[in-house]
């Protein structure tokens, strides 16, 4: 399935959709349509590998959980980031649907994402795309969340063998809140950006 068709079913499910071949072209787009506005972001590591951040800040207030310093502060800046005008994030995965699925820690990215801004962008590479709800699902916990937990060096099953989750009790779990998606929500502008990319996690 090409990008093209997941951007239609992503169409019928309300969503407004852009296609970029690379991460660069992206953030030229994103730098046109954001000027003067003050951007809450999502702790993605699809925005970092895009360096959305540097570009953004020059013209836009940018709040980034990425640049806290300790726990506190990324708490402080992901709670200033819900009250932002608009929000920008990724996902953990994508249905060739257009069912958007978040696998949530603390809970900033998921509960910025559905509620309380003018609008949303979600940035997405390729390598995110499943067939199916199910599949999707299962590349998140199975493939995204390990290879966060070991970015992030947690004392958890995933971390330690690489391999899939162990649905693990750990204090260091990642895997606490699982959206799924289904349509855009009502009253609130919602655009996913697609990149011919292999981006984030
Ligand atoms: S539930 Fe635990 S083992 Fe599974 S992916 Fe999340 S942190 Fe890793």
């Amino acid at each position: 399935m090409t990008l093209q068709d997941v951007a239609k079913a992503l169409e019928k499910n309300r969503y407004q959709v852009q296609i970029f071949s690379t991460k660069e072209e992206a953030n030229q787009y994103l730098n046109q349509v954001l000027d003067q506005t003050v951007i809450g972001f999502g702790d993605s590591e699809t925005l970092s590998q895009m360096k959305l951040y540097e570009s953004l800040s020059t013209h836009n207030q940018v709040i980034d959980p990425k640049q806290s310093t300790d726990n506190d502060d990324f708490l402080r800046i992901a709670k200033a980031c819900l009250a932002a005008e608009v929000f920008v994030t990724s996902v953990n995965g994508l249905s060739e649907t257009g069912v958007l699925v978040n696998l949530d820690g603390t809970g900033n990215r998921v509960a910025g994402s559905l509620f309380g801004h003018r609008k949303v962008y979600y940035i997405i590479g390729r390598n995110k795309i499943a067939p199916t709800v199910e599949q999707t699902i299962w590349r998140v916990r199975n493939i995204a969340a390990p290879q966060n937990a070991r970015r992030l060096q947690l004392r958890t099953p995933c971390a330690i063998r690489g391999d899939r989750c162990y649905n693990c009790a750990s204090s260091d779990r990642i895997c606490n809140g699982l959206l799924v998606q289904m349509k855009k929500m009502n009253d609130i502008a919602m655009e996913v950006i697609l990149i011919d990319e292999e981006l984030g996690f």
